[in-house]
């Protein structure tokens, strides 16, 4: 339950902000506030107020549980809280700690002064949610900061802690310790000089001629850099306002806030917020399963993957075990580690000290016994089922009781690694992406026997790592590669019938996609594409696959790791080169199966790979492997470049609505050469399409 708590301090009535977990102001938060504020006013004790926040934080804004319901629109809004500590006849002094951000922040705005402590971060987030602050927060900032720095935090939504706004107008005091007693004594001061300042009636510092100069030139920036997010520009707007009457500006920036509520990309952003947080809910996985203290990790093989994995944990500060089977490879894996430290050490991430304590955290080891007092072992060794086996019996071996058994396998089975050990509830999947340590996606594999205990583990490890984990039962390729893979298929397709490589990435890339998937595939190794189809050629010769992939490998073009692949690479650098050789082997190809090329659309090529996405999404909802249609959009968002401002290939498809989409696809199935057994909607879709319902509604 929300409370506001008041208490007298000499004179000054400490109202402290309790509703966990952020202090959001919710509803009953907003009225509780305003009964606080009045009684204070009214109390002849009172000479000042202060407002503070209980436990970590001042506020964190608005309370996300009231988003897209009736309390988060009713009366007492926000605006109203706000309207009454302005207009407080006794001076309210706002006392922030933790956090201060959105809501948070523009309520310490509206007050008559501001303490912070040096560290407590304070930010305007909603540009992330496709908005723009909606309570002054537009207005009161750049009277604070003045027009530059009130642009950097609201256009980037970045929080920054107050030591760094320390000289503006924005605080009164910025604290190191004793936030409480500077708050108090500012409000007594206040009260004996009688003063109530308002930013409201400040002027924006900015000289109007340099003003308009920079406006410009940030609209330049944002145009350029969200080309098809209009909350920055309307942020910048909005900002560009409080130049002139307050009120004025308080009027178009609520109208903006409107706006941009009803706009699709808000939508779809106000979605991927939602939707990472709905990720970490696991069906039958209560949120109070206990889980393992992990303090030591191991990681076996220091390969590509395995270096990335173990950097995750040294950025925690827990220490990892790294063993590998050869000398050479664990000298060239701790190598790698230290050369990607190096690089951020030269880019002023890292400081020289920072990186000796990390990497004095990883313990290398050539001897399986190093791992025995491991509380989590990841395996990154080679993908290949009886290297595994043998990692997995080694493990059994050494681990001790309780220790999680974690496999970063993209393609094996799950519960076949478990069944190598005699201990297959602690067995769980780990699918890291490439660099592992920069990538924000994990997948976690839930094996027929993975325990409820192993998964919450993994989850809140994950989170203690900055990963975005979602889970994914075992099938092949999981939920993002298993689904990425008829993308590509269908990408292939495309030139095939009369598209180029060019195109088909510039139509993804207009539309959104961070990279084309001919790109894409340069930059990861068109080889490991090419080992993949060569086994489904045996495995599935049912499902029909382009060879004109093939024949691009057989030349060696492999992608910018041999200096050509669908683009050629000059040397040294990674920019994409249209080649007239590639050009050349898609006529000749064409030639050989008789295909006349013909004129593909870019709408066509958008349709058929987004569309490739959703229908093995609603293959894989059916099958039980994600749990639930958000999870999916999740893994696009997190780990495949997708823009977020489309929320996700399954949101898409709710947006273009499942009859629709079903219908598309049966135009698809019909088009010479269209792959009719793919584009039969799979039945969860057909099924929605049939309703009229959402994928987001199930
Ligand atoms: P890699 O070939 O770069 O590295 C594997 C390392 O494991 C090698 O250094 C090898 O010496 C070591 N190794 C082999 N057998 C060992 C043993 N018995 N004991 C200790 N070390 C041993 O491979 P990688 O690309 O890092 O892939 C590792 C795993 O991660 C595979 O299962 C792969 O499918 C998965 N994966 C790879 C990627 C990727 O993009 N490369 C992405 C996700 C998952």
């Amino acid at each position: 339950m929300p409370k506001v708590h008041s208490r007298l301090d000499a004179g000054v009535a400490v109202l402290t902000l309790d509703n966990p977990p952020v202090n959001g102001f919710g509803l009953e938060q907003r009225r509780l506030l305003i009964e606080a504020l009045d009684a204070a006013a009214a109390d002849p004790q009172v000479r000042a107020i202060v407002v503070t926040g209980a436990g970590q934080l001042f506020s964190g804004g608005a309370d996300i549980r009231e988003f897209g319901k009736p309390e988060m629109v009713a009366s007492p809004h926000l605006l109203d809280v706000l309207q009454v500590a302005e207009h407080s006849p006794k001076p309210v002094v706002a006392a922030i700690h933790g956090t201060c951000m959105g809501g948070g922040l523009e309520f310490s705005l509206a007050c008559h002064g501001r303490v912070a402590l040096a560290g407590a971060l304070v930010g305007l987030p909603e540009v992330k949610l496709g908005l723009l602050p909606g309570s002054g927060g537009t207005q009161r900032l750049p009277r604070a900061l003045g027009l530059a720095r009130a642009l950097d935090l609201i256009v980037s939504g970045e929080a920054v802690p107050a030591g760094q706004l320390r000289e503006a107008a924005l605080f009164d005091a910025v604290v190191d310790e004793d936030l409480l007693g500077a708050a108090c004594a500012l409000a007594r001061r206040l009260a004996h000089a009688g003063e109530r300042p308002r930013l409201r009636e400040l002027a924006v510092p900015d000289a109007p001629g340099a003003a308009q100069e920079l406006l410009a030139a940030r609209r330049e920036v944002a145009r350029r850099q969200y080309p098809r997010q209009p909350a920055r520009l309307h942020a910048i707007d909005a900002v560009a306002a409080s130049l002139g009457d307050f009120d004025a500006g308080m009027e178009l920036e609520r109208w903006l806030f409107f706006a941009l509520l009803a706009t699709p990309e808000s939508h779809a952003m106000r979605h991927a917020f939602f939707a990472e947080r709905a990720a970490a809910h696991l069906r039958g996985v209560p949120a109070d399963t206990p889980v393992r203290p992990v303090r030591l990790v191991g990681v076996v093989g220091a390969g590509t993957m395995g270096g990335g994995i173990a950097m995750n944990f040294l950025n925690a500060g827990i220490p990892v075990v790294l063993v590998e089977a050869r000398q050479e490879a664990l000298e060239r894996g701790l190598a790698t580690v230290r050369a990607n430290y190096e690089n951020s050490a030269r880019r002023g991430r890292l400081s020289a000290q920072e990186l000796e304590k990390r990497m004095a955290l990883l313990r290398p080891s050539l001897d399986f016994e190093a791992l025995a007092p491991c509380d989590l072992i990841v395996e990154a060794v080679f993908e290949d089922l009886q290297v595994k086996r043998e990692v997995f019996e080694r493990l059994d071996a050494v681990a001790r009781e309780g220790a999680i058994l974690a496999s970063n396998t993209s393609t094996l089975d799950l519960d076949a690694i478990a069944a190598f050990t005699r201990r297959p509830a602690d067995v769980v999947g780990m699918h890291f992406f490439s660099p592992a340590n920069v990538m924000r996606l994990l997948e976690v594999v839930r094996g027929k026997a993975t325990s409820p205990e192993v998964l919450a583990t993994v989850m809140r490890l994950a989170r203690g790592i900055g990963k975005t984990a979602v889970v994914s039962g075992v099938c092949d390729g999981f939920i993002g590669n298993r689904m990425l893979e008829h993308y590509g298929r269908m990408a292939h397709f495309l030139v095939e019938e009369g598209a180029s490589p060019q195109q088909v990435d510039r139509a993804l890339e207009d539309w959104g996609m961070a990279m084309g998937p001919f790109r894409m595939s340069d930059l990861a190794g068109n080889d490991i594409g090419w080992a993949i189809r060569k086994r489904r050629y045996v495995d599935k010769p049912q499902v029909r696959y382009s060879r004109l992939a093939d024949r691009l490998c057989e030349l060696g073009r492999f992608g910018q790791k041999t200096g050509a692949g669908w683009y050629r690479y000059e040397s040294g650098s990674r920019e994409a080169l249209p080649d007239p050789e590639v050009d050349a082997l898609i006529r000749q190809y064409r030639h050989d199966i008789g295909v006349r090329a013909r004129a593909v659309s870019d709408r066509e090529i958008v349709e058929r790979c987004i569309y490739a996405l959703v229908n093995e999404a609603a293959r894989i909802l059916e099958e039980g492997i994600a749990q639930r249609a958000s999870d999916i959009d999740m893994v696009y968002l997190a780990g495949y470049g997708f823009p977020v401002w489309r929320g996700g290939p399954l949101l898409w498809a709710d947006m273009q609505g499942s009859y629709m989409v079903a219908r598309r696809m049966r135009e698809f199935a019909a088009q010479p050469g269209g792959d009719a057994a793919f584009w039969e909607p799979a039945p969860w879709l057909a099924g929605l399409a049939a309703r009229g319902a959402r994928f987001h509604d199930t």
